[in-house]
């Protein structure tokens, strides 16, 4: 009989996103549909930028012509699309575009590219950090380092003093809405490179950087490719959480990697719908820019709103400066899902709690900035006056 990976039984943590659906549930039944404030989730809230739909649109009416069908696209995604990235975001690194490889998420890469380093790999993760790199290093039975991010460093990751072989960073990250300095990300770099580790540096909320001293891309800092892949969506940045297209920078600087990536994308992806990598493109567009960041605006005031509301309130909050998310001290040191059930009852707002990110998540709360400023005015006013 064949048998179930057993590492699968490893899965321990709880997956709180349907008990959060369930409890919204209930409350959807007990109140209007329009008085739920839904801060939980981190998915867009505003749709898709005319441009990018346009470029979309353009890409199918192209493929119902004989000169313009498309079957299977390349696997690391059409030229078109690697070299405008390139282009725009990597050449200042002298990066080359056979060195961007599309996908057809964050979520993906993070959890595929581990595959091709040993799989007696010791894997470092950020706690709390985004579910899907503990559950994928759960999942392929890895030793697993946890590096606690706590009110007392900042929530910012040190490197650890045992030996590990790969370290996922993310940052600007989810969920504590930090983002890694140069100094933090200059010493990650310095340490990986003395230690032979590789980064996986998770960069999809990039675009929503503000502060000076946090670097766009961790190849800013000098040599880092050598030792760090970093990964980026269209998802947050492009509003394409529902199309799906992200790429993964994977330089050939780093010893054996490129080659072996080529191969593992080869073997294992048909690529992107043409049209979708068509409507990334047009993301860099200027017309697709001005519409873009005019989005990101509408989350980053949404963001301000709250985080200046929230401190003149007295609350004790972290990130949204640099991220679109607010990770705020439950007051009272009041355990995460109580808080959530008190947000809930009284302001009929969901935010998620910080537990279920990891347990040095307990006693917060992650606040989504993904909503309009006119919610997010709403939502403080509940705090203040109902909670
Ligand atoms: N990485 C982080 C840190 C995220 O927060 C998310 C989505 O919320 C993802 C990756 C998923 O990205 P994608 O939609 O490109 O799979």
């Amino acid at each position: 009989m064949a048998k179930i990976n057993p590492y699968y039984k490893n899965l321990t943590r709880e997956y709180i996103f349907p008990i959060i659906d369930e409890k919204l549930a209930t409350l959807k039944k007990s109140v209007p549909q329009n008085e739920i404030i839904n801060l939980g989730i981190g998915d867009i809230a505003l749709p898709l930028a005319p441009s990018l739909a346009r470029a979309i649109k353009n890409g199918v009416e192209e493929m119902t012509t004989a000169q313009g069908q498309h079957g299977y696209g390349p696997s690391e995604g059409y030229a078109f699309l690697r070299e405008t990235i390139c282009q725009q975001e990597y050449a200042r690194y002298g990066l080359t575009p056979q060195e961007i490889f599309i996908s057809d998420g964050t979520n993906s890469d993070a959890t595929n590219l581990p595959e091709i380093f040993d799989p007696s790999s010791v894997v470092a993760i950020p706690d709390p950090s985004y579910p899907a790199y503990l559950d994928a290093s759960v999942m392929a039975g890895k030793r697993i380092v946890l590096l606690p991010c706590l009110e007392e460093n900042r929530f910012s990751p040190k490197p650890p003093a045992e030996r590990v072989d790969l370290v996922y960073l993310c940052t600007p990250s989810n969920p504590t809405g930090q983002a890694l300095n140069r100094q933090e990300l200059t010493e990650w770099v310095d340490w990986a490179k003395k230690n032979q580790a590789m980064l996986l540096i998770d960069n999809v909320y990039n675009c929503f950087i503000t502060s000076k001293e946090v670097p766009a891309s961790v190849y800013e800092i000098p040599g880092a490719q050598e030792v760090a892949i970093e990964m980026r969506s269209f998802s947050k940045c492009a509003g394409f959480t529902g199309l799906r297209c992200a790429y993964a920078v994977v330089p050939k600087a780093l010893p054996g990697v490129h080659a072996l990536w080529v191969r593992r994308v080869n073997a294992k992806s048909n690529g992107v719908a043409y049209p979708i990598q068509r409507g990334a493109e047009a993301y860099y567009s200027l017309e697709g820019t001005k519409e873009t960041r005019a989005q990101i605006a509408t989350y980053q005031k949404a963001s301000s709103i709250l985080r200046i509301g929230l401190q003149k309130l007295g609350h004790t909050i972290y990130g949204g400066i640099d991220a679109p998310y607010i990770w705020w001290k439950t007051p009272n040191k009041l355990p995460s899902w109580d808080f959530f059930d008190q947000l809930i009852q009284r302001c009929h707002l969901i935010a998620i709690p910080g537990r279920g990110f990891g347990k040095p998540g307990e006693g917060y709360m992650r606040l989504s900035c993904f909503t309009t400023p006119e919610k997010a005015a709403e939502a403080l006013y509940r705090i203040e006056n109902r909670l």
